[in-house]
């Protein structure tokens, strides 16, 4: 199964224009969709228009006094077998996910998996939406508090992860009793696309889930955001286009959730156990082949042990295969597009002129596809770009530090401030680190911190609010308190 009809074998047919309420409709563009290991188009997608983003609001504005009405244990019913339709699916849906995007096929299995779980997860949690009352502190009446849901959610998702970031939102809103619009990126609609068909299936009612790819994103978000009957943003993407819709909801007032970008650094001290480092680095580095805002961005590594560190690593990464996604075998498939492989380029080459040295890679092979090849920078100076930009590739750039504070210090100094990673042999120094990182997330001895269950979220320029976990369900409520006097 590699192409796209292929797999529609198994995931049924995928629509190839917006999904507004039952109906599958045109556009007055064409989203070309490329395999980023061929660089050939495999599908084209009708690109919505802002007046036809304005009819999937009038549909999940007609659907959502219906939907919110439902019982929670229906609400938790639809969820619960959106994951079943989606574990049942996985190869399918992980093979459609490599189509456009590109990364490894264990990658893409693993996404869909994670992906599910953000429908099992908020199946629970539909469920289990409590409220509070309590007394006055007056004592003249209770205080009852209620979380309603907050309406209309306009949900935009990237490329990096086309099923799970779209999940990672759709789970809790529903739940919530909200309905949705949402606008994957342009690269990657396919799946979105495909996951509308499969909550249809799963019994979402018609309108509760609208899937609208557009090339006209701007126009469309600003004409949504303006239109009063769109209570939520909840955006995933770069910290640029955040700050923009940010701007636009400020001046509409309309709730907002910011999962930005990142430049998470990787402490690893004397005392870790190197080969364990060694290990967290290439799953903190190479998920998705680098290609993750959880991606380690800056190996910070004590000084007496950052040769051997490096030797390893680089070691570890030259043992790699770099080839098309699909190709059982493959670690490392290729970055999304042209422009992003560039941007990579030009971060290893400025770092390459300030004096780094390239331990193994640092280039892009000569062949089709968007290729970059694993690399590892050793010695990078302070004031190299590579250690102030998002990479989103397989490039790991080192530097050291002397004592705990240099480290600490080094790791803060970003205006990013996601996820960091710790690597110590002594846990009271993770934990009293950990605290110090100004960071939403911290991973101690481990690589990855991204789990339904856990409220996922950055500080700084990463972004506002949380996702997954308890709080992530309550981003689509609207609290409410009744003064009440029995
Ligand atoms: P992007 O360029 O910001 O695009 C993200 C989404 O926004 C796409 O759907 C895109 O649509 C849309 N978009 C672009 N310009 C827009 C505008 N002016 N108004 C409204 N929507 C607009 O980001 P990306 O390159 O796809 O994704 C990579 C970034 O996402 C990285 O910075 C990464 O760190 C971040 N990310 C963060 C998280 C997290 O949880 N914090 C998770 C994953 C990724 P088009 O494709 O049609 O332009």
């Amino acid at each position: 199964m590699t192409t796209l009809t292929e797999l529609e074998g198994s995931l049924g047919p995928v629509a190839r224009g917006p999904i507004i309420g039952s109906e599958v409709r045109g556009g007055p563009d064409t989203i070309a969709v490329v395999d980023p290991a061929t660089e050939e188009v495999v599908a084209e997608v009708a690109g919505a228009d802002v007046d036809t983003a304005v009819t999937a609001v009038d549909t999940a504005e007609l659907a959502l006094a219906p939907w919110s009405a439902r019982s929670p244990r229906e609400r938790s019913d639809v969820l619960r077998r959106a994951y079943d339709l989606m574990i049942s699916r996985c190869e399918a849906l992980a093979r459609l996910i490599v189509l456009e995007n590109g990364k490894a096929l264990p990658d893409a299995r693993a996404e869909i998996r994670y992906a599910a779980e953000f429908f099992r997860w908020y199946s629970e949690e539909a469920v289990r939406l409590t409220g509070e009352i309590t007394t006055a502190p007056a004592g003249t009446n209770r205080i009852m508090v209620l979380h309603k849901p907050i309406g209309v959610a306009l949900l935009i998702t990237p490329w990096n992860f086309p099923a799970a970031m779209a999940t990672r939102k759709i789970g809790p809103a529903l739940a919530a009793g909200c309905t949705v619009v949402l606008k994957p990126a342009s690269e990657t609609p396919l799946t979105a696309l495909a996951l509308g068909r499969l909550l249809a299936e799963a019994g979402a009612p018609p309108g509760v889930v609208n899937v609208v790819p557009s090339r006209r994103s701007g126009a469309v978000a600003s004409r949504l955001l303006d239109d009063p009957r769109v209570r939520k943003i909840s955006f995933t993407g770069s910290t640029e286009v955040g700050r923009d819709l940010l701007a636009h909801a400020a001046r509409a007032i309309v709730n907002s959730g910011m999962e930005l970008g990142g430049n998470a650094p990787f402490l690893v001290f004397g005392d870790a156990d190197l080969d364990s480092a060694v290990a967290g680095a290439m799953v903190a580095k190479l998920r998705n082949g680098g290609s993750a805002c959880t991606a380690a961005n800056r190996f910070i590594v004590d000084e007496s042990i950052a040769d051997d560190f490096a030797a390893r690593l680089a070691q570890a990464m030259s043992t790699l295969t770099v080839g098309p996604g699909m190709d059982p075998g493959t670690d490392i498939g290729p970055l999304v597009n042209s422009k992003t492989r560039e941007k990579v380029s030009r971060l290893v080459d400025d770092a390459l002129a300030a004096g780094a040295k390239a331990l193994v890679g640092a280039e892009a092979p000569p062949r089709r596809g968007f290729y970059y090849l694993p690399t590892v920078l050793a010695a990078v100076p302070r004031g190299a770009h590579i250690l102030g930009e998002e990479i989103f590739g397989p490039v790991a750039p080192i530097t050291t530090f002397a004592d705990t504070d240099e480290a600490v210090a080094l790791a803060n100094a970003t205006d990013y401030g996601l996820v960091s990673y710790v690597y110590t042999g002594d846990l009271r120094n993770g934990l009293r680190v950990g605290e110090r990182l100004d960071s939403g997330m911290v991973g101690i001895n481990r690589p990855v911190v991204s789990d339904p269950a856990a409220p996922f979220g950055g500080t700084k320029q990463s972004g506002l609010g949380r996702e997954g976990g308890h709080e992530g369900m309550l981003e689509y409520t609207e609290t409410q308190y009744l003064a009440v006097d029995w």
